[in-house]
């Protein structure tokens, strides 16, 4: 793909960013790089990508010791395990995927000023990462005690369904926990960002009040 090809779909992202939030400057394009070459990834950050997104520490950690990519914010999405938790905090500016207490201690301990969002499971598959909506407000009021760990708002990752109707539910209940945990907040602890819409739901997110939407495919392609 030309650069060309970068800039066409980045324009188009942007164009229903415009078109399909209320509040568009607020919006942050996440390139979701996984799989995806250095090669690539330069090419769409010349084309305008200014935050990438990946899901697994190894391989991005290859990516980045041969490329650090000056300037461009980077967004751990993937899932979190314990032992690989301080390579996120030096490699990474925002973790996605905070779901286990056990890594919110591990993170508070380290003083890191990461910033993080907390992982709702609103589509209740097993396979998915993320907390029991109903246990959600437990877990952040647990959290309190935490001083150190910098929490900036909630993610989720829509159901495997074609049904738009479904989809929407699920970024429409994220939305109301984000708005019914403002109650929650401390210094450290606050709800603003909204992660969530992926190539084939991002449109239906911005509707929804997403903040940060993490897209693969629609600026890269198919993955092999
Ligand atoms: C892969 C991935 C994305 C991007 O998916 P696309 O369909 O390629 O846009 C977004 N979020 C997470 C957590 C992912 O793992």
């Amino acid at each position: 793909m030309s650069l060309q090809n970068y800039i066409d779909r980045i324009n188009v992202i942007n164009e229903n960013i415009h078109k399909f939030s209320q509040n568009p400057k607020k919006i942050k394009l996440i390139g979701v790089t996984k799989t995806f070459s250095v090669e690539k990834i330069k090419t769409a950050i010349n084309a305008g990508v200014k935050i990438i997104g990946e899901n697994k520490v190894q391989d991005a950690l290859a990516k980045f010791k041969e490329e650090s990519f000056p300037g461009i914010e980077r967004h751990y999405i993937g899932k979190l395990q314990s032992n690989k938790v301080n390579k996120v905090l030096d490699n990474f500016h925002f973790i996605h995927s905070l779901d286990r207490e056990k890594i919110v201690k591990k993170i508070d301990n380290s003083k890191s000023q990461i910033k993080c969002l907390i992982e709702v499971n609103t589509s209740g598959e097993k396979s998915k990462g993320g907390v029991d909506p109903e246990k959600l407000e437990n877990f952040i009021l647990e959290l309190h005690k935490y001083k150190n760990i910098q929490i900036v708002g909630l993610m989720t990752i829509s159901p495997l369904t074609e049904n738009k109707n479904e989809i929407r539910k699920s970024f429409k209940q994220l939305k109301g926990l984000l708005e019914v945990n403002k109650k929650n907040e401390t210094d450290n602890i606050h709800f603003n960002e909204l992660s969530m819409g992926m190539t084939n739901d991002y449109t239906i997110a911005l509707q929804e009040g997403a903040t940060m939407i993490r897209i693969g495919r629609g600026i890269f392609g198919s993955r092999k």
